[in-house]
């Protein structure tokens, strides 16, 4: 096997949905600006394109068209998806600093 071949093999191991991805076989045009339309109308068609572009969000890929979803396109989901989170409680802060004790956990469980 190649070094490509084995790099695309532990692609498909950490992310199995690849190995049903439509654009398996012409992996250039997601990546060529040319080919925007065309690419678009591949993903329309493929099976795994939630889990595709729920990848590019999360690794926040900045080319190609993926989920059938320009860059641009997802800097505007990822944008509507922070703005739709709520916003953290007073404990979750504490917790994310380290600084919430047991205690403090513990009595806001139980208010009595
Ligand atoms: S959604 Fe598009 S980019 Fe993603 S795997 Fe399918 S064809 Fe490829």
């Amino acid at each position: 096997m190649t070094r490509l071949g084995e790099l695309f093999a532990d692609l498909d191991l950490k992310y199995p949905w690849r190995r049903e991805a439509a654009c398996r076989s012409t992996p250039g045009m997601h990546f060529d600006e040319a080919l925007v339309a065309q690419a678009k109308l591949v993903c329309l068609r493929c099976p795994v394109k939630i889990a595709c572009l729920g990848y590019a969000l999360e690794a926040n890929e900045l080319e190609g068209i993926w989920g059938g979803y320009t860059p641009d396109e997802r800097r505007r989901l990822a944008k509507i998806q922070q703005d739709a989170k709520p916003a953290p409680t007073a404990l979750a802060r504490q917790i994310r600093r380290g600084d919430a004790s047991g205690g403090t956990v513990a009595a806001s469980r139980n208010p009595r």
